[in-house]
């Protein structure tokens, strides 16, 4: 018997083992890597405690596994959208898409979406510029049309940004009275959470909180209030150490948790408390 069997309003707590309960608030199910063997990766979450997987696409199809995931598996919930580095191959307009698909139940967000400015294209010399003005451009009306359609729809986003900060910031602002984004993956520092904070908006972390290279991470968790961050994987990416480098899975957000507890000065359970409830917060679940 798994813990998903207890129902939703008892999954905040393993009674049956006494530990912490954490949530994968960002995995990516959908992917190949776990083609073969989900139900185990699904089952070691629930073992090691974290009792709700969330679930992200990144294009349409991506989209729809994630909700085909959550209708299977009552702890995994899906966010529906397209990531900006495959903004090159998406619908000209996505709006009617993503507004079909968050009519599902399980939808709790729309992403992931943002400006990922890490690899652009490179064409010929001397039309370069063009070409990666045009690919900034096309991801800048993707995430506009998350935006927009999170508005109508009241639901909020899950941003991608990489080395696009000042410019994710600049697009998302005026909807920030309408729309709470999550900043996942956050590797900024202490002035750039409170900017984002500052917006209605949360941080989320992944395990390269764990990494020996990333105390910058950890300075940045220690200064986050205590309501405005949650847990992730970012699976099957970024696993935390002792398994850097090997494919990541939700079981591991306690690595990250761990290591979350020691930065804050917490205990496991007051970091449960609070990362579980800004997350049903954030997501309405
Ligand atoms: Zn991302
Ligand atoms: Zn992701």
């Amino acid at each position: 018997m798994g813990l998903s069997d207890f129902g939703c309003g008892d999954l905040r707590w393993s009674y049956l083992r006494g530990m912490p309960v954490f949530y994968d608030t960002h995995a990516h199910l959908s992917r190949p890597e776990f083609e073969v063997d989900l139900p185990e990766v699904i089952g070691r979450a629930g073992n090691a405690g974290i009792t709700r997987i969330i679930t992200i696409g990144t294009d349409l199809a991506s989209s729809v596994r994630a909700i085909k995931l959550a209708e299977e598996y009552p702890n995994v919930f899906a966010v529906v959208g397209w990531h900006p580095s495959h903004a090159a191959e998406a619908p000209e307009d996505l709006r009617p898409a993503l507004h079909e698909l968050a009519k599902h139940p399980k939808v709790v967000a729309l992403g992931e979406t943002g400006l990922d400015y890490y690899r652009l294209p490179s064409g010929e010399p001397g039309s370069a510029a063009a070409e990666v003005e045009r690919y900034k451009a096309r991801q800048a009306a993707l995430f506009r049309q998350h935006l927009e359609v999170a508005a109508e729809l009241k639901l909020n986003c899950v941003i991608h940004q990489r080395d696009s900060l000042e410019d994710t910031l600049a697009l998302f602002q005026p909807f920030a009275d309408r729309v709470r984004g999550v900043f996942h993956c956050f590797a900024y520092d202490a002035v750039t959470m409170r900017r984002i904070v500052a917006l209605g908006s949360l941080v989320s972390f992944t395990g390269i909180l764990t990494f020996k290279n990333g105390q910058n991470i950890r300075d940045a968790l220690a200064a986050t209030p205590m309501d405005q961050f949650m847990l992730e994987t970012d699976c099957p990416f970024l696993a935390p150490m002792p398994y850097r480098g090997k494919r990541c899975e939700p079981a591991y957000v306690t690595e990250t948790a761990a290591v979350a507890a020691q930065v804050k000065g917490c205990s496991p359970e007051e970091l449960s408390a609070a990362t579980c409830t800004t997350a049903e917060k954030f997501f309405g679940f």
